[in-house]
């Protein structure tokens, strides 16, 4: 077995804050939270890239990730949600999808250097909730 962490939370070996699950996919929280509600689209096919996946699992999570989206438009009441796909850290594709707050301090690519608040337990808890609440799949 590859040595994955995103492998080991889709097996349940490491816990996460999830948002969405089916038989395909994964959606759960960034435990970085750059802004509020920061989550990751996880395909549970492990795969290097995003483009390594065959068209169908890759219009998959393009599905998906466009749902988690404007759940959060909906759920917190934004209209800019970034989607980045970076490939860099976690080498199993995953999808950024990072609902943006005129206030979050972030230039147009949220960095870690460029986050300026710490969001306490409660209130994660409190965005997981209403995201997955709005959500319409
Ligand atoms: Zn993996």
């Amino acid at each position: 077995m590859i040595d994955c962490i995103f492998c080991k939370i889709i097996a349940g070996e490491i816990s996460s804050q999830k948002v969405y699950e089916d038989k395909d996919i994964i959606v759960i929280l960034d435990i970085s939270q750059l802004t509020l509600g920061h989550s990751i689209v996880i395909p549970k096919n492990h795969k290097r890239w995003l483009w390594d996946h065959e068209d169908e699992e890759y219009c998959k999570i393009m599905k998906i990730s466009k749902k988690i989206a404007n759940s959060m438009r909906e759920a917190l009441g934004i209209e800019w949600v970034e989607m980045i796909v970076a490939g860099i850290g976690v080498e199993h594709t995953h999808v950024h999808i990072l609902p943006r707050y005129e206030d979050d301090g972030h230039k147009e690519i949220p960095m870690p250097e460029t986050k300026t608040k710490e969001f306490k337990e409660e209130e994660i808890k409190e965005v997981l909730e209403k995201i997955k609440n709005a959500l319409v799949v």
